[in-house]
């Protein structure tokens, strides 16, 4: 592989005008593109007609997570598990079924055996649950959310790209397989969790419990959802690219309260309770917790780097080979231009978000208490001792109680770009969509239902994308928004990825 020419050139030149260059440079560090090559596209027969009717019929189910807890829909998801049934006969025969969570069992755990039990097993994840559809969005609709309509090449609803069409592909894909006769030689897990839009406590969470309990030592390889194939869905990348989520940051949501006396708003005393908690609250949004660069992010740029403009190439080289506890020139730039968007942004730090601010209930009453929830998005290392702590120091009051109200998730373990599980994908994603896009790792920001597993040692290697090409970021909006709907053609590829999968997998 040779370094392009170009950036070769800017190093020398750097170097014979004496400018400080990195050390990178000196080690002549191999910065070519790291592409997949050669990789030929196939075209999967599936039964789209028949694939098309069983995902309209599963978005008819409104198998909602509202955040209240206590609305919570069990016939959908008991009608729901039905209709998988009579959808997937073979997968049903073939295959174990479990129905799981605590305290309530509503996620689907299928096993289905493996030829070589010695091989560790593989895990496909998706959530059968959806946001709602807030009411006074309904009328912007162009099809009835939970309709299922298939109109002018879409396939419309609630859930149809977050995520039922993952669970479809996967099912489709293995009612295929059986069909053929076909058997994996490791085990294959699907998990279709009941609560990810909620963070997963009932549903993932207790799946990953009840595996690490069976003893599993590793998985090879897991599989969720994340970015689809969308034009534009890095920031700052115009091209189709296939981004594989290889870390995710926790996630931990903290309430600040003050509880003082309340009294009439005729004889305020000098500060209020409000005024106290949002003096807090500015104090804390103030004290941002510092930038640094993941090991994740220099994963990403190494993939992404080469394919990026040529003049900015030094600068995501020194971001891929930098070292943590050293900052070179190079990559204070970065992150000078990473900070300057609010997404990239996200990828340097642990975030804080102000979220609730809760205080008062008539106009002339003091209230004798306010509390605000701050949702953090921390990166690995900043533990909720670490945050706590940070807080505490930040708003230095002791007025203000600090507690941890979430079921708070550390940040993941990173998996291995250069593994063999990621080869599998980034192939399968190269046979079904084509050599012209570019794949790269990513850091998750958000997070989804595999950091439960993720975050633990028996699955160090897990990949997050959904397997769907969207045709442009407005399509993207439809995920937790309005309209969202998938192409009919698109979702014939979907089935295909998993398929294929299914098959490069049986390689690692
Ligand atoms: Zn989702």
């Amino acid at each position: 592989m040779k370094p392009c020419a170009k950036y070769v050139a800017s190093i020398s030149l750097a170097v014979s005008f004496g400018i400080n260059v990195p050390a990178w440079a000196d080690e002549k560090q191999d910065f070519s593109s790291l592409q997949m090559q050669g990789v030929e596209q196939v075209t999967i027969d599936v039964d789209l007609d028949g694939a098309v009717e069983r995902l309209s019929r599963a978005v008819q189910f409104p198998t909602i997570s509202n955040q209240d807890r206590n609305d919570f829909d069990t016939k959908a998801f008991d009608d729901y598990h039905q209709f998988l049934v009579e959808a997937y006969p073979n997968v049903h025969k073939t295959l174990k079924r479990e129905v799981l969570g605590d305290p309530r069992p509503y996620s689907l755990l299928y096993t289905w055996e493996g030829k070589n039990p010695d091989l560790p097993p593989a895990l496909f994840y998706a959530h059968q649950d959806v946001v709602p559809v807030p009411d006074d969005s309904r009328d912007q609709w162009m099809q009835e959310p939970f309709s299922g309509a298939v109109a002018d090449g879409y396939i419309w609803g609630r859930g149809v790209l977050d995520d039922k069409n993952q669970i479809h592909g996967i099912l489709e894909a293995a009612e295929m397989k059986i069909k053929e006769g076909w058997q994996p030689s490791r085990t294959l897990y699907f998990v279709f969790g009941q609560d990810e839009e909620v963070g997963g406590p009932e549903g993932a969470r207790y799946i990953a419990d009840v595996l690490e309990q069976r003893g599993i030592k590793r998985f090879a390889f897991v599989l969720d959802e994340s970015a689809p194939l969308i034009p534009g869905v890095f920031p700052g990348i115009p091209d189709n690219t296939a981004l594989i989520g290889i870390a995710q940051k926790g996630y931990i949501s903290l309430e600040l309260a003050v509880h003082g006396v309340g009294g009439h708003s005729s004889q305020p005393p000098e500060e209020s309770n409000i005024g106290i908690l949002a003096k807090a609250v500015t104090k804390l949004e103030d004290a941002q917790f510092p930038y640094r660069i993941h090991e994740a992010v220099r994963h990403q740029y190494r993939y992404m780097g080469p394919e990026l403009d040529e003049a900015k190439q030094p600068m995501y080289a020194a971001v891929a080979f930098g070292k943590d506890g050293e900052m070179t020139d190079l990559e204070k730039q970065f992150i000078e231009e990473m900070a300057s968007d609010q997404v990239t942004r996200a990828m340097l730090h642990t975030t804080i978000a102000v979220t609730m601010f809760n205080a008062g209930i008539k106009d002339n009453v003091l209230p004798p208490s306010a509390t605000a929830v701050v949702n953090f998005r921390p990166m690995p290392g900043d533990t909720p001792e670490v945050i706590i702590e940070h807080v505490k120091k930040a708003i230095d009051d002791d007025r203000i109680t600090v507690r941890d109200i979430s079921a708070s998730t550390p940040a993941t373990n990173v998996a291995n770009p250069d593994g063999d599980g990621y080869k599998a994908l980034e192939k399968t994603i190269r046979q079904i969509w084509g050599n012209d896009l570019i794949v790269a790792p990513f850091f998750v920001i958000g997070g989804s239902d595999s950091k439960h597993f993720q975050a633990r040692d028996f699955a160090p290697d897990v990949y997050t994308i959904t397997g769907i090409q969207l045709e442009s970021m407005k399509e993207f909006a439809g995920f937790h928004g309005v309209n969202e709907r998938i192409k009919v053609d698109e979702y014939g590829k979907t089935i295909g990825f998993f398929y294929r999968l299914m098959d490069n997998l049986e390689d690692l």
